[in-house]
């Protein structure tokens, strides 16, 4: 065991504060990284705040690692010291069952292990990624093509491979209309990939000031929603992937949705969605569905697709004394459009 410089939450809803936590030693099928960079997710501001529930704390958050690696154990050989790599949500899985077998790790049957707050195998609490070092199973890290600079690159480890899967799943492409709700860290990412998979991207917001922002990120529009926006939208969309944090009135986006469409749940409002009537979907073949972050492959594919059409996310990188404030301009919507913590500062 060795005690690596973190910041975590000594309780729920307590300010972060730097501290030491332990990261276990190299096991045969481990990788070790510096963390270079980790990005700040809202997730981890849900979680802290115990929005999601109880939490064993101290609890260390972040699960947008991106970094280098120092040392690999006995059985690893996709990885080498010196190579970008990054971790995103998930650390551990029984890659037996159906779900892991086919790529899809975060439904594994018999328990995901997510990157921070999850009891392990081995009975330990995971840590994220606000620490200087990692230990994760070889299974669970992906690389990071090396034209892609490693703090810019972090986000994509949760935000882009949240958004590749739904995007990938609901066939988005050329001629077809993607609608993106909630411009911020996953919203933005979200638009840069679905313009590069040749999507034509329509962003939908609560405020109008990100319109500048995301017509030059590549939107073809822009609306501040109101009842004027909800009219004239209605059945426009092959895909509404709706990403935002707190409650939307998912039965009036719905309606925004073109025949045979799919509307995506991604924002984790704690709050349940409201149901839809059945014959509201149905009568226009309509699909309903939520997505939770992606399996360990897909991040890969994602990354390399990042790699091939330079796409990567608008960065603010802060401090780790800064974290505390970046949380509080998180959920005021005042982030352009990802904090990176610059780990070396903890
Ligand atoms: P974020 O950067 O805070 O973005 C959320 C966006 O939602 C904001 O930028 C804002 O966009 C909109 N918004 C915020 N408060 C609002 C309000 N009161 N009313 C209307 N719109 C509001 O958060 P994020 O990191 O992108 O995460 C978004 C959500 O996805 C979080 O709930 C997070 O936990 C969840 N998440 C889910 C998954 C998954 O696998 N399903 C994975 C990662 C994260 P506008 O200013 O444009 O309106
Ligand atoms: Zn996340």
């Amino acid at each position: 065991m060795t005690k690596v410089k973190a910041y975590a939450a000594p309780s729920e809803g307590a300010p972060l504060v730097a501290t030491m936590i332990d990261r276990r030693d190299v096991g045969p099928d481990d990788v070790q990284f510096d963390v270079l960079f980790c990005g700040i997710c809202h997730s981890d501001i849900h979680t802290v705040r115990g929005e999601w529930g109880k939490q064993t704390y101290p609890l260390a958050p972040g699960h947008e690692l991106a970094g280098k690696v120092t040392a690999v154990g006995a059985n690893v050989t996709k990885f080498k010291t010196g190579d970008h790599v990054g971790v995103g949500c998930l650390v551990n899985a029984c890659l037996n069952c159906e779900p892991c077998k086919t790529g899809h790790e975060q439904f594994c049957q018999n328990g995901a292990i997510f990157t921070y707050g999850s009891t392990d195998r081995d009975g330990t609490v995971t840590q994220g990624g606000y620490t200087q070092s990692a230990v994760i199973n070889h299974n669970f890290v992906v690389h990071i093509p090396k034209n892609l600079p490693l703090d810019a690159a972090a986000p994509l480890l949760c935000a882009g491979s949240t958004l590749w899967a739904p995007l990938k799943r609901w066939n988005a492409g050329p001629g077809k209309k993607v609608a993106i709700i909630g411009f911020g860290g996953l919203g933005h990412v979200g638009l840069k990939l679905a313009k590069a998979m040749g999507a034509e991207v329509t962003v939908l917001s609560h405020s109008d000031k990100k319109k500048e922002d995301a017509l030059k990120m590549g939107a073809v529009a822009f609306h501040k929603m109101d009842a004027a926006a909800f009219a004239s939208l209605k059945e426009n969309f092959d895909l509404i992937l709706n990403t935002v944090s707190a409650t939307v009135d998912t039965a009036a986006y719905f309606e925004l949705l073109k025949f045979d469409g799919a509307f995506v749940v991604i924002g984790a409002d704690p709050t349940p969605t409201v149901l839809l009537s059945t014959s509201v979907g149905v009568s226009k073949q309509r699909v309903f569905t939520l997505s939770l972050i992606s399996g360990v492959q897909e991040t890969q594919d994602m990354l390399n697709f990042c790699g091939e059409h330079n796409v990567f996310p608008e960065i603010e990188v802060i401090s780790a004394s800064y974290i505390n404030e970046a949380f509080d301009r998180v959920v005021a919507s005042d982030v352009r459009y990802r904090f990176v913590i610059d780990n070396s500062t903890m």
